[in-house]
């Protein structure tokens, strides 16, 4: 594996700036690419799961703090208080308590629930400066957030599902996880007092996980402060393990935000909060998927799908022509003319790029490409639409292949 620091410049990615300040990466167009496409992927399958998107605001007042529990068993990994005009607001630690706020805001009934809310949202983590680095550790952090507000007996049902999410997510992005984690309370921590909850929701939780098959292990002293989780954990080029996923039930932050919903019986009841995130941070996302392919990425999150070559001027025409096709078609695309070298020379600079077509006199006239795989093989000469229309259809899938082998050729 690869070291995301050294790729993340050397492919212009993002990179740091001291005068912007320590763990507040930049992204620079292609890695800005790349991030949007993922998050754009999120929502898509968040949206299909039938989740719905909010924004909030990334400062809140000490108080809503106060009330969530961030504030006493949090404070040392949040950024000081703001103080403004007589009231202190602070950078959110993190996104749970301005969903609490919005599912109270409106009244609900048991027909809405599951309410399942979702937001790529900033969060802001006062890092100490000796540890930050590239993406993974950072003070400024995008979150694949989501909470799901349900019954008591939704709540298996949901995780289950947000468990199947986060495996179709890793096969698109042809990640895998090193282990699932059951994390639980241990001593010393700081963890809100409620013995009663947290061995409702651990046997909740262990419930999932033995039912899924997933093998896993129980770790203390890995909980979040008001629940236990499921982590899901991968690995980087060092070999140090991190958590990119999570699932986690709550019963605090309702009790907290006097959450409820109206039930079947016409009386108040008590919804579970369920707190989910497919990716975790974006940041440590695009990390890993950077050691974890090299800069390769799957094709669908490529900074650029396909790269154009003409072998002489006299192919520039047609190689516009292809071009073109392909941004009609949602492709991101570059021609890279005989100005910039041999045609060698050219494959070997466009080697991340997952398609190359290659354009001569013959395929000019025929309205044909060559096309060249990233993983180095060839195939034959065939009408251009049909390539682009089988790598636009790839791309839509989210395709793990570059190309379905029977097509292959050479
Ligand atoms: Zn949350």
């Amino acid at each position: 594996m690869y070291d995301h620091r050294r790729l993340g410049r050397e492919l212009d990615l993002f990179d740091t700036d001291p005068l912007i300040g320590a763990g507040l990466p930049y992204w620079l167009p292609d890695g800005a690419t790349v991030r949007h496409t993922l998050e754009e992927y999120i929502r898509g399958a968040e949206r299909r799961a039938g989740y719905r998107h909010v924004y909030s605001p990334v400062l809140g007042k000490r108080e809503l703090y106060e009330i969530s529990g961030h504030w006493s068993h949090y404070s040392d990994d949040m950024f000081p208080p703001m103080d403004l005009g007589g009231e202190q607001v602070v950078l959110r630690p993190s996104l749970c308590p301005h969903h609490a706020v919005i599912y109270r805001s409106r009244a609900h009934s048991y027909r809405e629930l599951p309410l399942r809310m979702a937001e790529l949202g900033g969060m802001y983590r006062s890092e100490l400066s000796g540890v930050l680095g590239g993406l993974t550790r950072v003070r400024a952090i995008q979150l694949n957030d989501a909470h799901i507000f349900c019954t008591l007996d939704q709540v298996a049902d949901e995780a289950r599902a947000a468990l199947e999410m986060i495996r179709r997510a890793y096969r698109a992005l042809g990640i895998e996880a090193s282990r699932h984690r059951l994390s639980l309370p241990g001593p010393g921590g700081k963890y809100v007092a409620a013995p009663e909850k947290w061995s409702r929701a651990t046997a909740l939780l262990r419930d999932v996980l033995d039912r899924s098959g997933l093998p896993y292990e129980a770790a203390e002293g890995e909980a979040a402060f008001y629940g236990p989780k499921i982590d899901i954990q991968v690995t980087d080029a060092a070999g140090r393990e991190s958590t990119l996923s999570t699932v986690q039930v709550d019963f605090h932050q309702p009790e907290r935000f006097d959450l409820h919903y109206i039930g079947a019986d016409g009386a108040r009841h008590r919804p579970v909060m369920i707190h989910r995130s497919i990716i975790g941070s974006v940041e440590r996302a695009v990390a890993h998927l950077i050691e974890r392919h090299g800069g390769a990425f799957p094709a669908w999150l490529a900074p650029t799908q396909v790269v154009v070559l003409p072998i002489t001027e006299a192919e520039w025409p047609g190689a516009e022509e292809v071009a073109r096709r392909c941004a009609d078609l949602g492709l991101r695309v570059e021609i890279a003319g005989p100005e910039r070298g041999s045609l060698g020379a050219r494959i070997r600079e466009a080697r991340l790029v997952p398609y190359q077509a290659v354009l001569g006199a013959r395929e000019a006239a025929a309205d044909h490409v060559a096309l060249r795989l990233r993983d180095g093989r060839r195939l034959d000469a065939r009408p251009a639409d049909d390539v682009l229309a089988r790598i636009a259809a790839l791309v839509a899938a989210h395709a793990g292949e570059l190309w379905a082998e029977k097509d292959a050729e050479g």
